[in-house]
């Protein structure tokens, strides 16, 4: 049923909770997991100059290591607990806007299931779900898994 399933991650509390059912599921389908780390240029509008930013807008991140390393440590919770039920994981890092690279991403390697936090890292809780994740269940036919970080069993 399941062959590939995407775990989009911003490194928040919530995506990691997802990872957890993303790699369980995983194991039981066996299927590999691909983790997906968007860098939105429109977070770092404030903190970096125009070409940068308009790098990021054209899907260019190399050599911003501030911003690779929060890519590597948020995959990288994804590979960690993917190696430890020996399941094959992707990572990957995209720049631009999350909901359409994760759409885009899923449409262009076999995803079959997505698994999402239901909030970020804005932390906000006014909304029944963050923006990004509203977005993706708008844009694609997809079945989607949203995890709440308060339904951790
Ligand atoms: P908002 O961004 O609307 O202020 P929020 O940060 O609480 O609210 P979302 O951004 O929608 O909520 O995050 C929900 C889930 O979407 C996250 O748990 C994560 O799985 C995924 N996600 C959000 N941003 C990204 C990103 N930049 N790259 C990859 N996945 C992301
Ligand atoms: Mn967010």
């Amino acid at each position: 049923m399941y062959e590939n399933i995407l775990i989009p991650t911003d490194g928040s509390k919530t995506a990691n909770v997802a990872v957890e059912h993303a790699v369980d599921l995983a194991a039981k389908y066996g299927a590999t997991v691909h983790a997906l780390y968007v860098v939105d240029p429109d977070w770092l509008a404030y903190s970096l100059g125009s070409e940068q930013l308009d790098r990021i807008r054209q899907g260019n991140i190399g050599e911003m290591d501030e911003l690779e390393a929060d890519a590597a440590e948020a995959t990288g919770v994804v590979a960690d607990a993917a190696r430890e039920k020996d399941i094959e994981v992707v990572e990957a890092v995209r720049g631009g806007t999350p909901h359409k690279i994760i759409t885009t991403y899923a449409d262009s390697n076999d995803i079959d299931l997505v698994v999402i936090g239901s909030h970020g890292r804005s932390g906000v809780r006014r909304a029944l779900l963050g923006s990004v994740t509203e977005r993706v269940l708008r844009s694609t036919h997809l079945p989607v898994l949203v995890v709440d970080e308060q339904r951790e069993d």
